[in-house]
C-alpha cells in the first residue's frame, strides 16, 4: 500500500500544527510520500507566508528595502524549527533568497519558497530526503504545465526513494527558472506525485473533515460526505463548493486514484471519499447542495419564434462575439432565457442588447439581475422517484419562487434559479428536506 499525503497550509501554520502532521505520518507506514504548502494562517487574520512572500518581493523590485519583511518570513520558520526542537538551519537558504529577490528572480520564484522552505523543514523533521520540485515538476517555456516530462521525472526520481517530502505548488522550466500554479496549487502537486508513483489513495490533509453536504455558512451543522463520484463533484465545484484546486481531479482521476479529503485537526474523522465510480449508496436522495449568487438572465421573447430557424443560434452568436461565456438557457415556445455570470456580463450589457435585436429584432428583451442559481447534485437521482417534487414543495413552503429550473439529461443534479433575497433560505429548505426530515 503506497499513499501520498498533501498537507494544506492551516495543517503546517506552526509547530504544534507539524506536530499533528507527524503523528499522522507516523501512524501509517503507507504514508510515503509528502507535500508540503507553505505555512498557512495561525488564526484568522494571520497572513500566510505566501502572501508574505508576494508582498516582500514586491518591495523588492520597487528598489526599497524589503530586509524586514524577510526577516518576518524567516522568524515565521524559525519558530516551527523551534518548537520542534530540530538541529537544523535555514540561514545559507534566506541568503541566497535574499540574494535572489535583490536580482529580481521573479514572482513565482518568490513565492514558490514558502513551499521550498516548508518541504525542507518538513524532511528534516521527519528525516527522510528532500526532492526539490524545481527538478520534477516540469513546465515548458511559454510558461503552460508539461504533464508527460514531469510524470517522466517524477517517477524516475521517486523510484529510488522509499519515502520523500516533495514540496508543492511549483515546478520549473527546463532552464530552472520557477514556475507556480494557481494559488492552492499543492493540491495539483500531490495529485502528481500520486500519479507518478502509482499510488493507491491520495491523502489531501486540510483544516476540514472533509465536503460538507451544505455550505456551512449558510447550514451551520451541515453534516459531511462520505462518498463522492467525480463527476458528483464537478457539479458541486462548478456552484462555488472549494476545497480542493479543480486541476487537481485530472491526473489522479485518469489513473483510478482516490483522493481522501482528511482533516488534520480531527484525524479520527473518516473524511470525504472522491472516487470514480461507486456502488455504495449515499445516505441520502443527494449527494451535496451547492450555489451560486450573482446570475443575471436575459429573456428574448418573439411572437412565432420556435418556428424561425436559427433563432437560437443568432442570439448565441451575440454573447460568443461579446465575449461572454452562457451558463444556462432555458426556453419556451416563444421565448428563450440565458443566465449568464453578471460580473461578466454588466458592462457589456447595452451591446448584447443591441446586438441582438440586429440580430433577431425580437418584440421584448426583458432583463433580470440579481439571480442565484442551486444545484442539487446526487448520483441516488437516479433511481429515486420524486426528488424534483420534493425540492419543489420544499421551496413552496419557504415562499420560494422558482425562476428556473433546469435538470441535466444525466439525472446527476437538478438546478434551480431563485431570487438573490431567496438564495440562502432555499439551501436551507432543501437541506431540511432531504437531509433532516428524510432520510
Ligand atoms: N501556498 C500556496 C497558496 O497559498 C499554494 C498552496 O497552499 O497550495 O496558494
Amino acid at each position: 500500500m503506497k499513499k501520498v499525503v498533501k498537507f494544506g497550509g492551516s495543517s503546517l501554520a506552526s509547530a504544534e500544527q507539524f506536530k499533528k502532521v507527524g503523528e499522522i505520518i507516523r501512524e501509517d507506514k503507507a504514508r510515503r510520500y509528502v507535500v508540503p504548502s507553505a505555512p498557512g494562517k495561525r488564526f484568522s487574520k494571520d497572513i500566510k507566508v505566501t502572501d508574505m512572500l508576494y508582498d516582500c518581493y514586491e518591495t523588492a523590485v520597487a528598489g526599497k528595502d524589503f530586509s524586514d519583511k524577510l526577516k518576518k518570513i524567516q522568524e515565521r520558520y524559525q519558530e516551527i524549527i523551534d518548537g520542534l526542537g530540530l538541529d537544523f538551519s535555514l540561514k545559507d537558504d534566506f541568503k541566497i533568497i535574499e540574494e535572489n529577490f535583490r536580482k529580481g528572480a521573479g514572482m513565482d520564484y518568490a513565492a514558490s519558497r514558502g513551499e521550498f522552505l516548508n518541504g525542507k523543514v518538513m524532511a528534516a523533521y521527519l528525516d527522510i530526503p528532500f526532492v526539490d520540485a524545481a527538478e520534477v515538476v516540469r513546465f515548458n517555456e511559454d510558461g503552460s504545465f508539461n504533464d508527460e516530462v514531469t510524470n517522466e521525472l517524477l517517477s524516475d526520481r521517486l523510484s529510488d526513494l522509499e519515502r520523500a517530502v516533495i514540496p508543492g505548488f511549483y515546478g520549473a522550466k527546463e532552464d530552472g527558472t520557477v514556475v507556480t500554479f494557481s494559488r492552492g496549487g499543492s493540491d495539483i502537486s500531490g495529485s502528481l506525485v500520486a500519479l507518478a508513483v502509482h499510488a493507491d489513495l491520495y491523502e489531501n490533509w486540510t483544516d476540514v473533515s472533509g465536503f460538507l453536504i451544505a455550505d456551512p455558512r449558510i447550514v451551520r451543522n451541515s453534516k459531511s460526505i462520505e462518498i463522492i463520484t467525480y463527476k458528483e463533484l464537478r457539479e458541486l465545484s462548478y456552484m462555488g463548493a472549494s476545497v480542493l484546486h479543480e486541476d487537481a481531479i485530472f491526473p489522479v482521476r485518469k489513473a483510478g486514484i482516490p483522493i481522501n479529503i482528511r482533516n488534520t485537526n480531527a484525524p479520527q474523522d473518516k473524511g470525504t471519499l472522491i472516487v470514480e465510480s461507486t456502488c455504495r449508496k449515499s445516505k441520502y436522495t443527494i449527494t451535496g447542495i451547492a450555489g451560486t449568487d450573482g446570475f443575471a438572465a436575459i429573456t428574448v421573447e418573439k411572437a412565432m419564434m420556435n418556428s424561425e430557424v436559427g433563432f437560437c443560434r443568432k442570439v448565441l452568436q451575440v454573447f460568443e462575439d461579446n465575449g461572454v461565456s452562457i451558463e444556462h438557457m432555458p426556453s419556451g415556445i416563444d421565448t428563450m432565457t440565458i443566465f449568464v455570470r453578471k460580473d461578466t456580463f454588466e458592462e457589456k450589457e447595452q451591446k448584447i442588447l443591441s446586438d441582438i435585436n440586429k440580430a433577431v429584432h425580437p418584440d421584448h428583451i426583458e432583463l433580470e439581475s440579481d439571480l442565484a442559481l442551486i444545484a442539487v447534485v446526487g448520483r441516488g437521482m437516479k433511481s429515486t422517484r420524486g426528488t424534483a417534487g420534493r425540492i419543489f414543495s420544499a421551496l413552496a413552503h419557504a415562499h420560494i419562487n422558482v425562476k428556473m429550473i433546469d435538470q441535466g439529461s444525466s439525472e446527476l443534479n437538478i438546478i434551480v434559479g431563485v431570487r438573490h433575497e431567496d438564495f440562502k433560505n432555499a439551501i436551507r429548505a432543501l437541506y431540511e428536506i432531504f437531509v433532516l426530515t428524510q432520510l
